[in-house]
């Protein structure tokens, strides 16, 4: 059974865990990453068909949502290694 750790006090919490025993922190779930991820992806291919299929104002948009979208993406995907890294060094 994998253990993780409170995000605020560091102590040990149950994997399926919403809400730390400890201190009640809410702890991040890998579901909220991944939902990040897919969110900026989809942001991404959206923000890449806007700024090559359109001009002018919703051209701008498609490249703002693009650079949103792979923000999300990277940062998500960040928190994520980041996490399996920390799990791992315990
Ligand atoms: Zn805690």
């Amino acid at each position: 059974m994998s253990r993780v750790h409170c995000v605020d006090c560091r102590e040990p919490v149950p994997g399926d865990a919403r809400v730390c025993p400890h201190c009640g922190a809410v702890q991040p779930s890998p579901l909220v990453d991944a939902g990040i991820v897919v969110a900026g992806v989809f942001a991404f291919v959206f923000g890449a068909i806007l700024a090559l299929m359109t001009v002018g104002t919703t051209r701008l948009a498609g490249f703002l949502l693009l650079v949103v979208g792979f923000g999300l993406a990277v940062g998500g995907y960040t928190r994520h290694v980041d996490r399996q890294a920390a799990r791992r060094a315990r």
